[in-house]
């Protein structure tokens, strides 16, 4: 049973930066569904390992849980694209979510991983946070 359970394990790629960062919670409650549901969430940044730290206290604020937080080495001297290809190879993610078009069209070309390309700002939330802050505005006038 186990066995048959890890064969059905996915493995997902999710990007910080332009995509949990635009739309946290969305991803907060994605993530949260795929871990509660056994599957693997890497976490596959641009930020370099010298922002380790920072990025932890980051995902922390956002109550994001994940297994691994995959971060650029700091001598990288290829391109983002490349980092990218590099990261979905070695941590054989099946579908990686990342808001950057040459990210998504390099991890599609070059490996069997499907990216989800996440647009930078949703709509929805930033209409949500435009409502909120029209509202706030008239609560300060009365
Ligand atoms: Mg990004």
């Amino acid at each position: 049973m186990r066995g048959q359970e890890a064969v059905h394990r996915l493995r997902f790629g999710i990007d910080i930066d332009g995509t949990i960062s635009q739309a946290p919670k969305h991803f907060k409650r994605l993530i949260d569904a795929l871990v509660e549901d056994d599957h693997y969430v890497y976490i596959i940044t641009g930020r370099d390992e010298g922002r380790r730290t920072e990025t932890e206290e980051f995902l922390d604020s956002l109550c994001i849980d994940y297994h691994h937080l995959v971060m650029k080495p700091v001598d990288w001297a290829q391109t983002m694209p490349e980092w990218k290809v590099k990261a979905v190879r070695e941590t054989n993610v099946q579908l990686m979510f990342d808001d950057e078009e040459p990210n998504c069209r390099a991890i599609q070309q070059q490996t069997p991983c499907l990216a989800a390309h996440v647009f930078p700002i949703p709509q929805h939330e930033a209409e949500i946070e435009e409502l909120e802050r029209i509202s706030e505005r008239r609560r300060r006038r009365k």
